[in-house]
């Protein structure tokens, strides 16, 4: 079609000519008067480590005019707000830069200058929150009463100055979809700031993140050209990282980054606060199988905080640090012709003050494809067109440039077969070696590699330093494809397992993970690891009754929550009702703690019930929506005594399910209209008496 056409011409002229969004920003710069820029940034009260938060003197003194924030959890947002701020030099000569929304003060956004333009990127996350990153953004902008230091030009439009343009990133199996994006952008209208383009929404539900955000991306260009008078030109590639091979220094040298996370981690001095930027390198005490099939995996890992000053209450998570598994490192380096010098060792640096390298150097490109990209992650059909340019081929260049340009021929071939991207060029051209394709390209255009998150299965109150995992290992054989795809930290851990249990070849299905972690600081069975803490809470009084909805591994929350409240039993405290609905295939597969449940039960007596749904046992599929009908009325009535409803796991259809029914049964148990069901549990939903942690 003629806008897959279009696209395509853009995509090749975008990224032939991404990225320099720094170093050519002084074709535009005035020149500077060192001085005058030292007492600007002592009155603006620039703070020790010569870190402004203050964005508009950040923009003065870097002199950039589009500034992209991104609200980001996963990586997705901020890597969106990175793309945007390549094309945005390549195509306009914009002078970009992207920024974290925590690292900065919004009182002074009414002294933004109507000549630059900002730009705001934002994830909604779990029941309609903002990242952790966005929070006191958020929370400012959208607060009633806000007020600016300035007071704004005029009192009802305090913004009127600022030109803003947004995409939001949301999943529409949620209820509250996109609402971040949805607000900020409401406040902001508000406030009177001037929005170029529509507001964004990418529908990660659907699957069609990517595709939304390239058919948004099109026309807000225009619109911000015909905006800002800008033109467009002919991009050409410009790195943003210089990549130095140092010749000097070997692996053997100790100030040489092999996957430690940071400083004190290198020098063997880590400690706390143990957080999103520095793991806490934990043992783990032990782990075992809990499924009794052969071809499918779930762990239980017990991982040990002690002396690390890591809390954490019941219902909070864990977020582990994965390494990518040996072979696709290998199969990386080799498609890039790195694999004869991956343990070369390089200085990685950004050609520009705002351009942030995201690992620390000097490393090595096997440390870097093991330890810091996401090098086995879906491919965006951008960065397949950004690689055209670098092809080995004018076959595999063509080749290229249809994949990258044609949404369709991008799904059959790439997307819907789960490869990655070197699998992608593997496939464009076998057996040859990409070797053009500038390094820096692939740290830009690759996301950083993200801890995954686990809902810990533990109880606080019953061992504050340890936290339980519950994690299904993902290997899933696509259709139509050759190979299985093996979850990246799932089988990590599952090798970490198997070594514990002393197998001699702990790597499942020729994985090979490094698994002694760099320079063997993981040895003894250790996983790099922090806690994020959580708003799905039991409620402080025992007594309470409680209803819990958990199938698979979404009872992993429930086995803490049911965890604690025995031990408050066995203590002779009165504890409520506590009802957990588990469902699985079979009662003799996949059932999760089936043992212990019953040790809990003992415990708490007649208050605890689990009712199981085993979905593959009789003529007809089971599931927990079922069972929940079927026990509509006492469900009814503990909620009339006040009960706290709680769902985990599977957000896609699971838990919107079991929103619907638990209407229905309010409904249908109070003689009420469905409608009015639906509304008591939107009211559930906001006193925080039904509560979601799903994914
Ligand atoms: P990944 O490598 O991240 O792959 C995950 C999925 O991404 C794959 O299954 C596939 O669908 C897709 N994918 C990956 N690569 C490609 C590709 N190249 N092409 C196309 N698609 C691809 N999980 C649990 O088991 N237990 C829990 O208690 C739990 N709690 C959670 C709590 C929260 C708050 C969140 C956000 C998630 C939770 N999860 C839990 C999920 C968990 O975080 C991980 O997502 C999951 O374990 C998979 O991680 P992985 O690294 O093994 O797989």
């Amino acid at each position: 079609s003629q806008l897959d056409t279009l696209d395509l011409v853009v995509l090749v002229f975008v990224f032939v000519g991404t990225v320099a969004y720094f170093t050519k920003g002084s074709l535009w710069a005035k020149a500077k008067d060192p001085v005058a820029d030292l007492n600007y940034a002592r009155l603006n009260g620039a703070n020790k480590a010569g870190k402004t938060r203050n964005i508009v003197q950040k923009l003065e003194e870097s002199d950039k005019n589009f500034i992209i924030f991104y609200g980001s959890q996963t990586g997705s947002a901020e890597d969106y707000a990175s793309r945007l701020a390549k094309e945005g030099h390549a195509r306009f000569g914009l002078r970009t830069m992207v920024a974290d929304l925590e690292e900065y003060d919004y009182e002074n956004l009414d002294t933004f200058p109507s000549d630059k333009v900002v730009v705001f990127v934002l994830a909604t996350y779990g029941e309609g929150e903002p990242t952790d990153n966005a929070v006191e953004f958020y929370e400012f902008i959208t607060n009633e009463d806000v007020s600016f230091s300035e007071g704004g030009t005029t009192d009802s439009a305090p913004l009127s100055n600022l030109r803003y343009i947004a995409f939001g990133l949301g999943n529409n199996t949620y209820e509250h979809y996109n609402s971040v994006v949805r607000h900020v952008n409401e406040a902001l209208q508000k406030l009177g700031a001037k929005r170029i383009g529509t507001a964004g929404e990418g529908d990660d539900g659907a699957g069609t993140m990517e595709e939304d955000f390239l058919a948004w991306k099109e026309p807000m260009w225009l619109a911000l050209a015909e905006e800002m008078g800008l033109e467009e030109r002919e991009a050409v590639y410009e790195p943003a990282f210089s990549v130095t091979e140092r010749n000097d220094l070997d692996i053997e040298h100790n100030t040489v980054y092999l996957g430690e996370p940071n400083k004190n981690h290198l020098e063997g001095t880590s400690r706390g606060p143990y957080n999103a930027h520095n793991p806490f390198i934990a043992p783990i005490k032990s782990s075992r199988e809990l499924f009794s099939v052969r071809d499918r995996n779930c762990l239980h890992m017990d991982i040990d905080l002690t002396g690390s000053n890591v809390t954490y209450t019941t219902g909070d998570h864990v977020a582990i640090w994965p390494t990518n598994a040996g072979v696709e490192v290998e199969r990386f380096l080799r498609v890039f012709g790195l694999f004869e010098k991956r343990h070369t060792v390089i200085d990685v640096k950004g050609l520009d003050t705002t351009s942030k390298v995201p690992f620390p150097t000097p490393t090595t490109y096997d440390t870097v494809a093991r330890y810091q990209l996401e090098i086995c992650a879906p491919v965006s059909r951008q960065f397949v067109a950004s690689l055209s340019a670098f092809a080995p081929s004018e076959e595999a260049k063509a080749e290229m440039n249809t994949l990258g340009g044609d949404k369709d021929q991008f799904q059959d071939r790439i997307a819907s077969r789960y490869l990655n991207i070197a699998q992608v060029l593997g496939m464009v051209a076998p057996a040859q070696v990409w070797s053009a394709v500038p390094f820096s390209l692939l740290i830009e255009g690759v996301n950083k590699i993200q801890p995954r998150y686990y809902s810990i299965s533990s109880s606080s109150h019953v061992d504050k330093n340890t936290v339980s995992v519950t994690a299904i290992v993902e290997s899933i054989r696509i259709p139509g494809a050759e190979h299985v795809l093996k979850g990246v930290t799932t089988n990590y851990l599952l090798a970490l397992k198997q070594k514990q249990h002393g197998d001699p070849n702990p790597d499942p299905h020729g994985l090979s993970y490094q698994i002694t972690g760099p320079r063997n600081k993981y040895d003894g069975i250790h996983v790099p690891v922090h806690v994020r803490h959580s708003n799905f809470k039991l409620p402080s009084d025992p007594s309470k009754p409680i209803i819990m909805v958990g199938p698979g591994t979404g009872v992993a929350p429930f086995r803490a929550f049911v965890q604690e409240r025995a031990a408050h039993a066995a203590k002779g405290e009165k504890v409520g009702r506590t009802l957990l609905f588990f469902g699985c295939r079979k009662h003799n597969e996949d059932f999760l703690y089936k043992d212990e449940w019953k040790q809990y039960g003992e415990a708490m007596g007649d208050t605890f019930s689990l009712i199981t749904a085993f979905s593959r046992e009789g003529p007809n599929k089971v599931y927990v929506q079922h069972r929940l009908e079927e026990h509509a009325e006492e469900i009814n009535h503990l909620l009339q005594q006040g009960a706290y409803f709680y769902v985990c796991g599977d957000a896609a259809n699971m838990a919107r399910e079991v929103n619907i029914i638990l209407g229905k049964i309010i409904a249908k148990e109070r003689g009420l209209m469905v409608a009015q069901g639906e509304e008591i549990v939107k009211r559930m939903r906001n006193s925080n008496l039904y509560q979601e942690d799903v994914w």
